[in-house]
C-alpha cells in the first residue's frame, strides 16, 4: 500500500557495491532528525538549503561513520519537502546502520516510488515527466536515454497541458449555453472549437503514430535476419556483432533454432535474430526452427532478408511473407564477392532497395547499417524530438484520439451540444490522465510500484 501521508520517509538511493551509498531522508522535520544523529562543525538544523555538511553519523558515542550530508530545505528539494541524503562509505553494514538508526527515531522505511510520488503530489513533475524518472533510471541506450530525457524535460506534456486548458475554457462556454437552453445564445465560438479540435487530433495523432518507434527504441529494434538456407544469415549475424555467436557452415539447415543477439550500434540497440532458413523439409527439427522464423518474423521491426547474388530471381524467396504495414523489409544481397562486384547497380524497383554487400569480407555492410539507422528513425530520437515510449500514454492518445474524431463528426453534424460537450469532456479526460490532472489511486500505484525503492 502506498501512503499518501507526510511521514518521513527513509531509503538508500544507491545499489550496494560502490564506493559511496547515499541515503534519502524526506519529510517534515527529516532535517532536525538527522542532526539528533549528526555531529558536525555546524548543527544540521541551523544549515540553509542546498548545503553541503561534513561530520559523523553517531550512535550514542559511536562514530557509526563519517559522512557528507547534504541539506535541502522545503520546497526547494526533489519531493518539495524538507530533505537529507547521506552520503557515507559504500557498506551495506553500514548503510543498514544509519537506516535504523534513523527509523528507529521514528522514520518510515519508502514505498517503491515514493519519493518520486511525493515531487508529483508536490507538483514538481507533471505525471508523465515523473513516469520518465523511472525510463531514465532504466535507459539502456543513447535513443531510450534521449526519449526519456525530452519527457522528462516536459516533452509533450506541456503542450497537451496548454491545449486540455483552453479546450478546458471553450467547453465551460459550452456548457453555460445549456443553462441557457431556453433562450438560444451561443457563447462558444464553433469556428475558434473546430480549429483547437483540430489542432489537438493532429498532435494527438502525430504522438500516437511515434509510438511504434518509440517501443522499439526504447525495449530495442528487433530486426530478423531470413532467407533460404545457406544465402549467409549467420555469417551476417557474426558480421553484425563482431563475435562467432552463429555457427557458419555449408551444410544447409544448420540454424536450427533463432539465435538472439543485442547490440548497441551508434546508440541505438537492436535485437538482431539469426533464424533458420526457410524452405521445406522433412526434418522435424529443423520444421521447428522455421516455425520459430515465421514467429521471429511476426516480431520484428525490420526485416533483412537475404539473397545470395547468384540468385537474381528475389521476390519468389519471399516465401509468401506479408509483412504489416509497420514492418519494413530491407532486401539484402549477400556474396557480392563471388558473383558480382559490390557497386555493381543491382535492378531496383520504385519501392524496393537493394543493399549489396559481402558478408564474409565486410563489404556493403556500412550502407546495411546506414539503412537500418534511417528506417528505425533512430535519427530523430537522438535529435530529442519528441516520442511517445509508454504504454499508457500511447493508449490514453489513441482514446483521446478517437473522442477528438466523434467531436469534430458532432461538430460538423450539428449533435446537440450536450452530447458534444460529453465527447469533448472524454477527451480532456484522457489527455488528463497522461499529464496527470486526471489521476486515480490505481493509476498512480501501478506507475509508481515500478519504480525501485529510493527513487
Ligand atoms: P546461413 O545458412 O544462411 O546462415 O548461411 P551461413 O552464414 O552459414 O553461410 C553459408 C556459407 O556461405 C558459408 O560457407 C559461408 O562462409 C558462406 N558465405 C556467407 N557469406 C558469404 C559471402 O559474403 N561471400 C562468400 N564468398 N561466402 C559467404
Amino acid at each position: 500500500m502506498i501512503h499518501l501521508d507526510h511521514d518521513i520517509i527513509i531509503a538508500p538511493a544507491t545499489a550496494t557495491g560502490g564506493a559511496l551509498c547515499i541515503i534519502r531522508l524526506s519529510g517534515e522535520g527529516a532535517i532536525e532528525m538527522c542532526d539528533s544523529l549528526f555531529r558536525g562543525k555546524k548543527r544540521l538544523a541551523e544549515a540553509k538549503g542546498a548545503t553541503l555538511h561534513y561530520g559523523y553519523i553517531m550512535d550514542g558515542k559511536q562514530v557509526v561513520d563519517d559522512v557528507v550530508v547534504s541539506v535541502f530545505r522545503a520546497p526547494h528539494s526533489y519531493t518539495g519537502e524538507d530533505s537529507i541524503e547521506i552520503s557515507a562509505h559504500g557498506s551495506l553494514y553500514i548503510a543498514n546502520r544509519i537506516i535504523s538508526l534513523l527509523t528507529s527515531h521514528g522514520a518510515r522505511l519508502a514505498e517503491a516510488g515514493e519519493f518520486t510520488r511525493r515531487a508529483f503530489m508536490a507538483g514538481k513533475l507533471d505525471l508523465s515527466q515523473a513516469e520518465a524518472v523511472a525510463d531514465i533510471i532504466a535507459s539502456d541506450s543513447r535513443a531510450s536515454h534521449a526519449i526519456a530525457s525530452t519527457q522528462m524535460r516536459g516533452g509533450y506534456s506541456e503542450e497537451l497541458r496548454s491545449l486540455r486548458d483552453k479546450l478546458l475554457h471553450i467547453c465551460s462556454l459550452l456548457e453555460l449555453e445549456l443553462d441557457f437552453s431556453e433562450e438560444d445564445v451561443e457563447f462558444a465560438d464553433r469556428q475558434e472549437l473546430s480549429r483547437l479540435l483540430n489542432e489537438l487530433l493532429l498532435k494527438v495523432r502525430s504522438l500516437a503514430d511515434s509510438f511504434s518507434l518509440g517501443n522499439a527504441l526504447k525495449h530495442g529494434v528487433n530486426v530478423a535476419i531470413v532467407g533460404r538456407p545457406n544465402v549467409g544469415k549467420s555469417t551476417l549475424l557474426n558480421r553484425l556483432i563482431g563475435e562467432e555467436r552463429a555457427m557458419v557452415s555449408e551444410i544447409a539447415g544448420t540454424t536450427r533454432d533463432s539465435i538472439e543477439e543485442s547490440v548497441n550500434i551508434e546508440g541505438v540497440i537492436y535485437r538482431f535474430v539469426d533464424t533458420a532458413g526457410l524452405h521445406s523439409t522433412d526434418d522435424r527439427l529443423e520444421q521447428m526452427g522455421i516455425e520459430r522464423t515465421w514467429k521471429a518474423l511476426e516480431k520484428a521491426h525490420i526485416i533483412l532478408w537475404i539473397t545470395d547474388s547468384a540468385d537474381r530471381d528475389i521476390e519468389k524467396d519471399l516465401c509468401g511473407f506479408a509483412p504489416s504495414p509497420e514492418q519494413r523489409i530491407i532486401h539484402v544481397i549477400n556474396k557480392i564477392d563471388l558473383h558480382a562486384k559490390e557497386d555493381q547497380p543491382i535492378t531496383e524497383t520504385q519501392d524496393k532497395k537493394y543493399i549489396p554487400i559481402s558478408a564474409k569480407l565486410g563489404l556493403g555492410i556500412d550502407k546495411l547499417l546506414a539503412e537500418l539507422h534511417t528506417i528505425a528513425d533512430a535519427t530523430n530520437a537522438l535529435r530529442g524530438d519528441v516520442i511517445v515510449s509508454s504504454q499508457r500514454h500511447y493508449e490514453a492518445l489513441r482514446k483521446a484520439q478517437e473522442s477528438l474524431v466523434r467531436s469534430l463528426d458532432g461538430l460538423h453534424n450539428g449533435t446537440p451540444t450536450d452530447l458534444l460537450s460529453e465527447d469533448i469532456r472524454q477527451v480532456m479526460y484522457h489527455i488528463g490522465t497522461i499529464t496527470g490532472e486526471i489521476n486515480s489511486e490505481d493509476i498512480l500505484k501501478s506507475i509508481f510500484s515500478s519504480f525501485c525503492i529510493g527513487k
